[in-house]
């Protein structure tokens, strides 16, 4: 089975071998005179890169930016602000890909764990003789996906981009285009204490519950090739059919199942080719942009099917068999052959454009959603077809995929509508420094949106600004998450970026 253990830091556990002489003030100086304070940055710059986030929206000064150089670094700055009368908030920090402040603290100590890679001697990732790897908290899924590779194995399931650490994502939950078939894993225990309890509050747990230092990862046989397909649609209807169609067709014993499933918009206002990956032959732009005109939206449903050299023969006629009845336009399929390396890495090419062109670091008004199943065609007539073609202001990709539900584990802390299966839909902006208010105001009009025709949303990399709109988050699961916090750390240290139990 898919499993992962993870090893925290929690503050509670800390707590009973902690200094328990509290004192008033421990940040900064308290803190400078422990072995940890030549691991501290009190400097501008050290403050300045800890204090925004991809997002480029918030910006929160921590007091101290801790680069540590072990995991009993990061145990000391717990165990300090444990046992301060006025205990400081701490944010680990992955890549802080987060879009609105969720890896800050303000006025707090911001935890850059990507520091620890320089102290890892070749131990951040270490792949074990039964198909798993061990992976510091740090570590960056390309550079698991190259260790790994190196063994002729690889994860099974994935994120889009592969530049966010291990701990940010599990701490979110990790969705892709992998997930409708493998979830995020039939998760064990936690390895220092087999607690599962913690285990399970730490998954989709949004960094309130410790600090993941390392997690084991469930490996599979890596495939060398990827047959990568995307098909148009007009009609939503028939696009979202397929869609989950081609889920349901999810048994990982089934030959036939695709690997890979996720689906855009592209309209008016976006280009052919974004971020995530440019796809489509220049002499066909032409026709598909004709289709868009007419259309003003065209639904773009992606899938992907691994082959190697003892399955190449057979994958024609397989992928033949799983499209035979898909609806999309006659003459709109395109297909790409591509290494495996060069279909998991997809988006950084486009990273690595945009950033040549100052164009990665700008705001990032992201909205991430999850809904049920039975109200996508309600939601693709409310925002789709009128919020968004009205406001006519989308940049940057629209994602829309469905996946199944009985492929995620109900106790973890991450929430998810209560359908077999639900969609994902990622509106992921850019904007101008000074335009982004704009896109927010579309965001809550989508929400508003929503809660008036009773659609049940769940936000995914969620932002809510007080605790009704967390408890309504959380919704049945809101008990089990607040008992957890009071007992793996009762004095709400962790993660105060997320608002949560904090600011409210
Ligand atoms: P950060 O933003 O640094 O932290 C996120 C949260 O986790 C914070 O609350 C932080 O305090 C906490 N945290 C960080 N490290 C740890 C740790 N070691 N232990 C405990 N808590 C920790 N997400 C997907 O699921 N699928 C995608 O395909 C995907 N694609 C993306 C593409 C881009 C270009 C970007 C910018 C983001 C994408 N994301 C995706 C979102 C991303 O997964 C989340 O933003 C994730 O949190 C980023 O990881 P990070 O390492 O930057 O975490």
């Amino acid at each position: 089975p898919t499993y992962i253990i993870i090893i925290l830091i929690i503050s509670r556990l800390i707590s009973t071998i902690g200094n328990s002489k509290p004192s008033n003030i421990l940040v900064p100086h308290k803190l400078l005179t422990l072995d940890i304070g030549a691991r501290l940055h009190l400097d501008p710059a050290a403050i300045k890169s800890a204090s925004s986030d991809y997002g480029n929206i918030f910006k929160e000064n921590p007091v101290a930016v801790l680069y540590p150089s072990s995991t009993e670094d990061i145990v000391a700055l717990v165990k300090a602000a444990y046992n301060s009368s006025v205990p400081f908030k701490i944010a680990a920090k992955g890549r802080g890909h987060s879009v609105r402040g969720q890896a800050m603290a303000d006025g707090g100590v911001v935890v850059e764990m990507m520091a620890l890679k320089n102290y890892r001697n070749g131990n951040g990732i270490t792949v074990g003789s039964g198909f798993y790897a061990d992976v510091a908290g740090e570590q960056l899924w390309i550079d698991v996906l190259n260790a790994t590779l190196e063994h002729g194995l690889a994860p099974a399931s994935w994120t889009d981009y592969l530049y966010l650490t291990v701990g940010g994502t599990l701490s979110n939950a990790g969705i892709s285009g992998q997930t409708f078939r493998y979830g995020k894993g039939e998760l064990m225990t936690c390895s220092a204490l087999k607690n599962s309890e913690l285990f399970y509050a730490a998954l989709g747990g949004l960094g309130q519950f410790g600090i993941i230092t390392r997690a084991r990862i469930a490996l599979e046989p890596a495939p060398k090739r990827v047959k990568w397909v995307r098909m148009l649609y007009s009609d939503f209807s028939s696009f979202s059919r397929d869609q989950e169609y081609l889920i349901s067709m999810n048994g990982r014993r089934q030959k036939q199942a695709l690997d890979y499933l996720e689906g855009t918009l592209i309209m008016d206002q976006g280009s052919l080719d974004n971020w995530r990956s440019s796809f489509f032959p220049p002499s066909d732009h032409l026709k598909i942009i004709s289709q868009v005109k007419t259309h003003a939206i065209i639904y773009c449903l992606e899938v992907a099917k691994y082959y190697d050299d003892h399955t190449q023969s057979t994958l024609h006629k397989e992928l033949q068999t799983l499209f035979k009845g898909l609806s999309y336009l006659p003459g709109f399929m395109f297909e790409k052959d591509v290494s495996y390396v060069e279909f998991l890495n997809r988006v950084r090419s486009g990273e690595l454009k945009l950033e040549s062109q100052g164009l990665w670091e700008v705001p990032h008004p992201w909205l991430n959603l999850f809904l049920p199943k039975s109200r996508i065609s309600d939601f693709n007539k409310g925002v789709f077809r009128d919020i968004v073609l009205k406001r006519n202001i989308t940049t940057g990709p629209v994602l829309v995929y469905p996946m199944n539900r009985n492929k995620w584990d109900d106790r973890m802390s991450a929430v998810i509508p209560d359908e077999d299966v639900f969609y994902t839909v990622g509106f992921l902006h850019s904007s101008g420094f000074d335009e982004w208010e704009a896109f927010d105001d579309q965001n809550k009009e989508i929400l508003k949106f929503c809660e008036n025709a009773g659609i049940k949303v769940k936000q995914y990399l969620p932002y809510h600004r007080n605790k009704e709109e967390w408890i309504k988050h959380f919704g049945s699961k809101w008990n089990t998450f607040a008992q957890r916090k009071a007992h793996f750390d009762p004095k709400m240290i962790l993660s105060p970026g997320q608002r949560i139990f904090n600011n409210i």
